[in-house]
């Protein structure tokens, strides 16, 4: 069947992706059995339906999630302050919470300022702080 340039412009009912991310693995220090976990992972997604384009060289597993993937879609959401919705952060605070079964989540905050106001509930439900990083996003 011949293709012409009409067939390849024409619209499509898929949903593309507003961006594309890469899910970078650093495999430099990974065993032979993580490593074979790792291409076992993506062929069990291949064996239900999704796939996207993949690739290693220097030390790295990439699976890119681009226009490739179809089966499942990206969604990128900016940070979001947790205390006061503020959106989007440039130089979030992230806070590495412990919830009394010792479960980890991490919360991003404009500043100290939002942490403190949002510390005294988390702690009263017995949360605690466990590290505090800064970082510059995108
Ligand atoms: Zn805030």
């Amino acid at each position: 069947m011949e293709i012409s340039l009409q067939d390849l412009t024409r619209p499509t009912e898929r949903r593309l992706p507003g961006g594309w991310a890469r899910l970078s693995f650093d495999v430099s220090l990974m065993s032979e059995e993580d490593l074979e976990k790792l291409f076992e992972a993506q062929q069990i997604l291949n064996e239900i339906g999704i796939h996207f384009d993949s690739g290693t060289g220097g030390g790295r597993r990439d699976w890119e999630l681009d226009w490739s993937l179809t089966g499942a879609i990206i969604e990128v959401r900016p940070f979001r302050c947790m205390q006061c919705e503020h959106l989007p952060l440039d130089f979030p605070l992230f806070v590495h919470w412990q919830s009394p079964g010792f479960a980890i989540y991490t919360y991003t905050y404009c500043d100290q300022s939002c942490l403190e106001r949002a510390r005294p509930g988390y702690e009263k439900s017995g949360w605690s702080v466990l590290t505090i990083e800064t970082g510059r996003t995108a």
